[in-house]
């Protein structure tokens, strides 16, 4: 699923774990440029703008 970090600004394609758990909870991964925590989100998997 894509993925944009608020602060740098990247945009990357997350494919881990976090996207079976995130059906439950809301989960949080770190950008690989600055480190900060992004979001994840059903809104980023569905593609939805
Ligand atoms: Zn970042």
């Amino acid at each position: 699923m894509k993925v944009k970090c608020k602060r740098c600004g990247k945009e990357w394609d997350y494919t881990g774990d976090k996207i079976e758990l995130l059906k439950k909870y809301p989960q949080y991964i770190s950008c690989p440029k600055c480190n900060t925590s992004v979001k994840l989100n059903e809104e980023n998997k569905n593609g939805k703008p």
